[in-house]
């Protein structure tokens, strides 16, 4: 289980290797849009690191709710409705619970894959970070249900979600700045995907 608590030390330790890791992701993104993903994201997740401080937390899905709100919040344009919904879309309108297992962990991705894909219009294919939350979602859910610990769901779900960023250098961008690459985008992830595997990488080194 994770525990309030646990959420927010997870989330505090998260959003600073997210602040970390600006370079990467606005290099990702210069190679298939307009170079500025790491700005908005260090920012995003700058924010969340000092709300998370500000406060003490008795239910996980509020220290979730907090980031994403915060994120689009302080990040504004579209990569910060889709990266807030990441956190934010299972977490609004949920009981409050003093901690979660690897079930509830799973169903926050289900319904930001869901909440994403509304808003955003995007399937797998379209090169962005769908590409690699549907995987990671569908593998996560397929393991759910079994008697095993977050470290090996967060293993779960780095794979697949590194297998479809992987997936993602093939397609030509329907989205955002990419788009008007075009083919010059083949060849190199979506940037959203590769922030996703960052971000789940980072839960992962947390818990180890
Ligand atoms: P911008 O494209 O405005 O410069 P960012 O560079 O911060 O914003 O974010 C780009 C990332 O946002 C893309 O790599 C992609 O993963 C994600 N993204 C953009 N549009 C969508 C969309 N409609 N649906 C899902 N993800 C999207
Ligand atoms: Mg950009
Ligand atoms: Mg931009």
């Amino acid at each position: 289980t994770l525990t309030a608590a646990q959420a927010k030390s997870m989330m505090i330790f998260v959003s600073a290797a997210m602040v970390e890791a600006k370079e990467i992701m606005c290099e990702a993104d210069r190679n298939i849009g307009d170079g500025d993903h790491g700005i908005g994201m260090a920012k995003g997740f700058g924010a969340a690191l000092q709300e998370l401080g500000n406060q003490d937390f008795t239910d996980v899905y509020k220290v979730f709710f907090t980031v994403g709100r915060t994120m689009i919040k302080e990040m504004g344009g579209a990569s910060g409705i889709i990266f807030g919904t990441l956190f934010f879309a299972g977490s609004k309108n949920v009981e409050p619970a003093t901690e979660i297992g690897i079930k509830e962990f799973t169903t926050i991705f289900e319904k930001a894959l869901v909440e994403i894909k509304a808003k955003g219009h995007a399937s797998v294919g379209d090169k962005t970070v769908v590409d690699g939350l549907e995987p990671m979602v569908d593998a996560m859910k397929k393991n759910a249900e079994k008697d095993i610990s977050f470290e090996e769901i967060l293993k779960i779900a780095l794979d697949a979600a590194t297998a479809g960023m992987e997936s993602s250098k093939q397609f030509v961008a329907k989205f955002g700045r990419a788009k008007t690459l075009g083919e010059r985008a083949i060849g190199y992830p979506d940037a959203g995907s590769v922030s996703l595997t960052l971000i789940i990488k980072a839960m992962l080194d947390w818990v180890n």
